[in-house]
């Protein structure tokens, strides 16, 4: 792509200097900017733009808006020999993840299935950032993560859910893993608020009004309600996302996250369930033959035309990125750089 005047080319370098820069104006400890500039690097390597430094402004506003410890120190602590909790101390969710996920992956060797619970924590990033690492130390994961408040129920207008993504990741013999990873409405908050940034009208099916009424204006959509994707279906995982991220680890509800913000616009505020199975607990002297019969899976899926398989556009760019940089919005720049003034 070439940069219009609307944007500029940046080097992934560059870019999580910036990030680190930006955060470290702003109070955050060098361990959290570190690991949050991490996040969103990955995230702009592979054009999922709704979670890559325009996110900044999002954790630069909970700390200055008093609800998040930019400069917590997350505690870890195994609950039992397959469960880890690691208490992000209300800092933000990549350094909470990076700490704790050496037990994890300790734990689920050891045990053939372990738990991750993040608590106390503020997630603003993509789940399969979380999820990679696990896959390429040979572990199969699912990760759940609840929201603020902000999705009505099929069928209803008045927000319930966060936008609740739902990541599952799978490690593959020759090559990168297999991560999948979406909110469980019908687009990510972030997208819709992109939209508003750019002046543009989102599609009908993504949001309703303050009234109920579908709605193509974004501002309209976000202070409405945003829709579930997949109608009652994505209602229901939603809900178990909601249930297994909040009440079932200890942490909030989306409603309760979006009454602990009290109107600031952080991030939300809540838990992060991740479950890791290591396949050769499971298989043992098997294990190669039937990840080779999941490989048969894959490609009987991706040799047919016009079909691909989830993260296959995602690491696509992040070729495309190491060789030539990103395109950054030039007006989201000009916002990060006076922070870092
Ligand atoms: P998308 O709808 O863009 O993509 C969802 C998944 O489907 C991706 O794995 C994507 O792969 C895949 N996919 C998309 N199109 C196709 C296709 N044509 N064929 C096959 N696979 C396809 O994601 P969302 O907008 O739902 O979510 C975006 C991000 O937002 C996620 O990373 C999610 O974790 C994050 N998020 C985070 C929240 C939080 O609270 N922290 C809340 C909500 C969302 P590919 O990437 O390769 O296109």
């Amino acid at each position: 792509m070439t940069p219009n005047q609307e944007e500029q080319r940046l080097t992934l370098s560059s870019i999580e200097s910036l990030a680190r820069d930006v955060l470290l104006a702003s109070g955050i400890s060098l361990a959290q900017a570190d690991a949050i500039a991490r996040n969103v690097t990955a995230a702009e390597a592979d054009a999922c733009r709704s979670h890559g430094v325009y996110r900044l402004l999002g954790y630069v506003r909970a700390v200055a808006g008093g609800k998040a410890d930019g400069r917590a120190v997350p505690t870890v602590t195994p609950l039992s020999p397959a469960i880890i909790r690691v208490d992000a101390g209300r800092g933000f969710a990549p350094l909470a993840n990076e700490m704790a996920r050496p037990s994890l992956i300790a734990a689920a060797q050891a045990v053939g299935v372990a738990v991750l619970a993040i608590n106390n924590c503020y997630h603003n990033s993509a789940m399969w950032v979380d999820l990679e690492p696990l896959a390429e130390a040979g572990l199969v994961s699912i990760g759940l993560t609840a929201g603020q408040r902000s999705v009505a129920p099929h069928g209803g207008s008045m927000p319930v859910f966060g936008t609740n993504p739902f990541a599952f990741g799978w490690p593959r013999p020759d090559g990168a893993p297999f991560v999948f990873d979406f909110a469980t409405s019908a687009v990510a908050r972030g997208e819709i608020e992109l939209h508003q940034r750019g002046g543009k009208s989102i599609p009908l099916g993504w949001a309703l009004d303050a009234e109920g009424r579908p709605t193509t204006d974004p501002a309209l959509g976000l202070a409405g309600a945003m829709l579930p994707f997949g109608g009652h279906k994505g209602t229901a995982l939603a809900l178990m996302i909601e249930l297994l991220a909040g009440p079932m680890i200890g942490d909030l509800t989306s409603q309760e996250s979006f009454v602990e913000d009290e109107g600031r616009g952080s991030p939300p505020l809540g838990g992060e369930l991740i479950i890791a199975f290591d396949p050769a607990r499971f298989l043992g002297d098997e294990t190669a033959d039937h990840m080779a019969r999941a490989e048969t899976l894959f490609s009987s899926i991706s040799r047919q035309d016009g079909v691909r398989l989830p993260g296959d556009r995602r690491l696509a760019a992040r070729v495309q990125s190491a060789r030539e940089g990103v395109l950054v919005p030039s007006r989201l720049l000009d916002e990060l750089e006076a922070i870092r003034a």
